[in-house]
């Protein structure tokens, strides 16, 4: 049997002999290509070899990872008629999660984090009921197991849904963990250890990332659990620490005080970091009237399990570095996600990674800096970590591989959402960012606080509803960004997204009648300028 290394190093040979005849090096590579061919004659497999060279691979494309990136860019290029293998496989977290096919947003990510979103919300529609002449009798309490089934087993469905699709389509799903060996083969490892080679004209690495763990924290990996995790537990987390204060860590403790949780965020820095701070400032306002308490400028020191079970946890105040402790059942640990390049082999293989976030350098085009080799989604360095732009970006890239289009992934203005007890929504730049790129005076502000109809009869609090339209001063006044907190934030925002898309500015927003009464309208409404210092706040109708 040939070695991998044995197949790696002839590759190479060959590849700097068709890459640079006559120099020096060149010699030096015929020297070690006819000692190597003198090797290579005691190889058995000497086919996986011989079908490389000469240019007939098992595949037109191997994907390693079957994500919502991985799925879309294999099943797509199935279509255009490529002959297409995708590679999937999960490695248990630390606390021993496993699932199955379909990656982060299925599994651990956006499907059963809005599912738990969802059961928040419906808890506090129950309290809104009453109001509105719903009888409730006795107290109406949340059960985790039943929550948890329910949403487990939809992903499950899921999974199948996934397999099914990808036989439908003909592309050939494999369980194997995927390392590159060169830039048109593949290892692939099953479970048991049981490896395959595998040859494709072109490979595409959409690895994901996964939740990271604090280096610096003991009894951090040994007592904490994960968004891996959480999903998927089958008692409830109970009182829970949240650390972290982006996207997961304020989605995830948004709905375990939802369904009745007592949950704490831990702050070390700011919250939402990247997004506009007066809009941060109003999703953790409201968080905080909803009942998510906050640990602000803390800093997690250390995790103990105490002989009752808790779990203590010893946190350090930034500024005056006092020291605190508390009690928890569960600390849950949402400091950021990182990619395992490692694992993938790609050192070896000279594919350029971003040092400080082991991501993989792409261009554009999603081309590695090796050739053949081509990478998006979570993977990529400097891509927005969403599902549907993993899922255009793998289209496309299906596309262009094929030789059907040239068409390259357009990733300004991709909009998103947070969904927080009170969802904010956003598409384009914060108000810092486009203050930053036009100046201040080169922008206008227009606001507006607003009312949900909904909030008014169920008495609920509407102080941090409120919509910001970013747009250049001069000219047509384009608009730059826009902003949106309240109820179904990301169902308003999507249409202004396409918007944004086209090359809107405030006039056409002005133009736009609305659709009453919704919140959706008052957008189309704005007249405000922050600059004039008028009470933004809606009355009426
Ligand atoms: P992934 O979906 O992570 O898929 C990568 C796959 O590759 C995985 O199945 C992995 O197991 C597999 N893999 C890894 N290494 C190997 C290997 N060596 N060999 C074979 N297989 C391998 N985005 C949104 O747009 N909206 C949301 O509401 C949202 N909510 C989120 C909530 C949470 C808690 C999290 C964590 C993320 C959320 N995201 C959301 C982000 C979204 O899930 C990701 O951006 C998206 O899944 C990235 O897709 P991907 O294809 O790049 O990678
Ligand atoms: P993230 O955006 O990288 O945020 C990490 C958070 O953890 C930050 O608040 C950071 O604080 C904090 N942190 C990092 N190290 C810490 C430490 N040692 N101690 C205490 N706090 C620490 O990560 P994320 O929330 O996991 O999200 C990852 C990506 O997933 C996002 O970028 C997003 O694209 C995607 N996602 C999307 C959605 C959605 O679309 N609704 C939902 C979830 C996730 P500092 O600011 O101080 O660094």
């Amino acid at each position: 049997m040939a070695t991998i290394g044995q197949i790696v190093f002839y590759r190479r040979c060959c590849r700097h002999l068709c890459q640079d005849p006559g120099s020096s090096s060149h010699n030096n590579n015929m020297a070690a290509l006819s000692r190597s061919r003198h090797r290579w004659k005691r190889i058995k497999c000497l086919h996986v070899f011989s079908r490389n060279l000469t240019g007939k691979f098992d595949y037109d494309l191997l994907v390693v990872g079957g994500g919502s990136g991985g799925l879309a860019c294999s099943k797509e290029a199935a279509q255009l008629g490529q002959k297409v293998a995708v590679l999937d496989y999960v490695e248990p977290s630390a606390k021993g999660t496993k699932w199955g096919l379909g990656g982060t947003c299925v599994n651990v990510g956006c499907i059963p984090k809005k599912l738990m979103h969802q059961a928040a919300l419906l808890g506090s529609a129950v309290k809104d009921a009453q109001k509105y002449g719903w009888q409730i009798s006795g107290t109406v309490c949340h059960d985790w197991p039943s929550m948890a089934e329910a949403i487990q087993n939809h992903v499950r469905s899921l999974n199948w849904g996934h397999r099914v699709q990808l036989q439908d389509k003909k592309v050939k799903y494999l369980n194997l963990k995927g390392s590159l060996v060169d830039e048109h083969t593949v290892r692939g490892v099953t479970k048991a250890g049981k490896e395959t080679i595998l040859t494709a004209k072109n490979i595409v690495i959409a690895t994901g990332g996964r939740p990271k763990y604090p280096t610096n924290v003991p009894g951090a990996v040994e007592h904490g659990i994960t968004s891996d995790d959480l999903f998927w537990l089958r008692k409830s987390p109970g009182k829970t620490l949240v650390v972290g204060a982006s996207y997961v860590a304020l989605e995830c403790a948004g709905f375990l005080t939802g369904i009745g949780l007592d949950a704490t965020v831990m702050v070390r820095s700011m919250a939402l970091r990247g997004f506009d701070r007066q809009m941060a400032g109003l999703v953790t306002d409201y968080m905080e009237s909803y009942g998510t308490r906050f640990a602000w400028n803390s800093v997690p020191k250390r995790v103990d399990r105490l002989s009752s079970g808790g779990l203590q946890v010893t946190w350090t105040l930034a500024q005056s570095g006092e020291e605190l402790k508390d009690t928890y059942d569960s600390v849950l640990w949402a400091v950021g996600r990182a990619p395992e390049t490692k694992a993938l082999g790609l050192d070896r293989l000279g594919v350029e990674l971003n040092e400080e976030s082991g991501k993989i350098i792409v261009g554009a085009d999603e081309s590695t800096s090796v050739p053949n080799i081509f990478a998006f989604g979570d993977i990529g360095e400097g891509r927005p970590e969403l599902t549907p732009t993993a899922i255009k970006a793998g289209k496309l890239l299906a596309h262009r591989l094929a030789g059907r289009s040239a068409e390259l992934m357009n990733y300004d203005n991709v909009a998103t959402t947070v969904f927080t007890p009170l969802e904010y929504a956003c598409v384009g730049l914060s108000e810092e960012e486009a203050e930053k790129r036009h100046g201040k005076d080169g922008i206008e502000v227009y606001h507006a606080f607003y009312k949900p109809l909904e909030f008014t009869v169920a008495e609920r609090d509407a102080g941090q509803c409120y919509i910001k339209v970013v747009c250049e001063r001069g000219g047509d006044q384009k608009i730059l960004g826009l902003h949106f907190t309240g109820p179904n934030a990301g169902e308003v925002t999507q249409g202004f997204a396409m918007g944004l898309q086209c090359g809107a500015t405030y006039s056409h927003l002005l133009q736009t009648v609305g659709i009453h009464p919704t919140c959706a309208e008052e957008v189309v409404k704005v007249h405000i300028t922050k600059r004039s210092g008028l009470d933004p706040t809606v009355t009426g109708c």
